[in-house]
């Protein structure tokens, strides 16, 4: 395995790290415990040192689970990540509350890695008016956790205030050749380095979709810039060569995986990709996007919309499916995120909306179209 510093607390961490929201599961979606532990022993043995966690992930599950790994390997020889549920906090007490509880599902005094999680707009506003930044500073001062992070879902714009708002240890950002210029994007990582953070980047494989079914055009990037590695090796290794990266997390799920992985992250370098490779990374995310039809910058200038369309969320699950053509899964996901009220079905054609986007996006048109989509796929 390798290792990279912490910037600031100078913690070695392997550079493939275990995120544990995707655990090998049973028939009825539950933890399958056999499994999940010969995965993260085979990830512990071969040396990866960093396990990241979250109240909500797997049901509430995941955190007791690693607290049982935990207990049955050195605790001293890892590093523990996991991170306050901001949606579910309302009170500062909460927040104590919250702590003592992950506390006890992990079997440990401390956790290294403390993050706020998924921290947006709302969110922050929210944790800044109820007091977790005193909130964090009191318990790293109790010893109850050692470095204070926040992982991160909106704009750049809000990423740059909440980075510079507080002395951060670390961020946990997506990060993957295709969303350089998504969410924090590369201008984030870039922000984060300088201020001597160390950066975990999750999604680096975009959930999976960077791996399987990769559209004509995209494969025919990559053979013709005579590039025969495997889409995970690609994938992975874009985001190694990043050397502000710190750890690169990883939600494995079946033992074929980890090894995968690990194997990958034995190869692992940073700055080795040519002025030349990386164009063709960037060709490749050119043919991805040309696939959309229309580019929604996520500035939500069109919001609200008066009959609840989540207008922003609606286009980029539809811009997903024509991305990737995963027409069946992103039709779950489409469901599962976007509730009933919130979808392209909703929408009125009032057209309030349309004058609002600095993309001039046709967006009534585009809730016709996206309704028939997903009626008929
Ligand atoms: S205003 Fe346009 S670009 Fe901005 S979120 Fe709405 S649709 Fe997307
Ligand atoms: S056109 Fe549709 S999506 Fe746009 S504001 Fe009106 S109801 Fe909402």
């Amino acid at each position: 395995m390798k290792y990279r510093k912490m910037p600031k607390s100078n913690d070695k961490l392997s550079i493939l790290g275990f995120g544990c929201m995707r655990l090998a599961t049973d028939s009825e979606g539950n933890i399958d415990e056999e499994q999940s532990f010969a995965m993260l022993h085979e990830a512990y043995q071969s040396g990866v040192n960093y396990f990241d966690t979250a109240w909500t992930y797997h049901n509430n599950e995941s955190e007791p689970f690693l607290g049982r790994f935990l207990s049955q390997i050195n605790r001293e020889k890892v590093f523990v990540a996991t991170k306050l549920p901001c949606w579910l906090v309302n009170t500062r007490e909460d927040m104590d509350d919250f702590l003592q509880k992950q506390l006890a599902h992990l079997q440990t005094n401390y956790i290294d890695y403390y993050l706020l999680h998924g921290l947006n707009k709302d969110t922050w506003k929210k944790m800044k008016e109820l007091g977790a930044l005193e909130f964090l500073e009191k318990a790293k001062n109790e010893g109850k956790i050692r470095h204070t992070g926040f992982s991160f879902h909106d704009d750049y714009r809000t990423f740059s205030e909440i980075t510079r708002a507080w002395d951060w240890d670390f961020t946990q950002i997506m990060l993957n050749y295709l969303d350089t210029n998504y969410q924090a994007g590369m201008r984030g990582l870039r922000l984060a380095a300088s201020r001597n953070m160390g950066i975990i980047s999750m999604e680096p494989l975009r959930g999976g979709k960077l791996v399987k079914q990769i559209p004509k055009e995209v494969e025919e990037v990559w053979q013709k810039a005579n590039n025969n590695e495997s889409p995970l090796r690609r994938a992975l290794k874009w985001v190694w060569n990043l050397p502000e990266c710190t750890v690169l997390l990883s939600g494995m799920s079946s033992l074929d995986q980890v090894r995968e992985n690990i194997q990958e992250a034995k190869k692992a370098k940073p700055n080795v990709l040519s002025e030349k490779e990386l164009r063709t990374y960037q060709r490749a995310r050119k043919a991805y996007l040309s696939r959309i039809p229309y580019l929604c910058s996520e500035c939500r200038y069109c919001m609200p919309c008066p009959q609840g369309v989540a207008i922003p969320s609606v286009l980029g699950r539809y811009a997903e499916a024509m991305m990737f053509g995963n027409y069946e899964t992103n039709k779950k996901e489409y469901h599962f995120f976007i509730p009933e009220g919130k979808r392209a079905e909703d929408c009125i054609q009032c057209g309030i909306c349309k004058t609002k986007c600095p993309q001039h996006i046709d967006i009534p048109k585009w809730m016709e179209t996206i309704t028939d989509h997903y009626n008929n796929c």
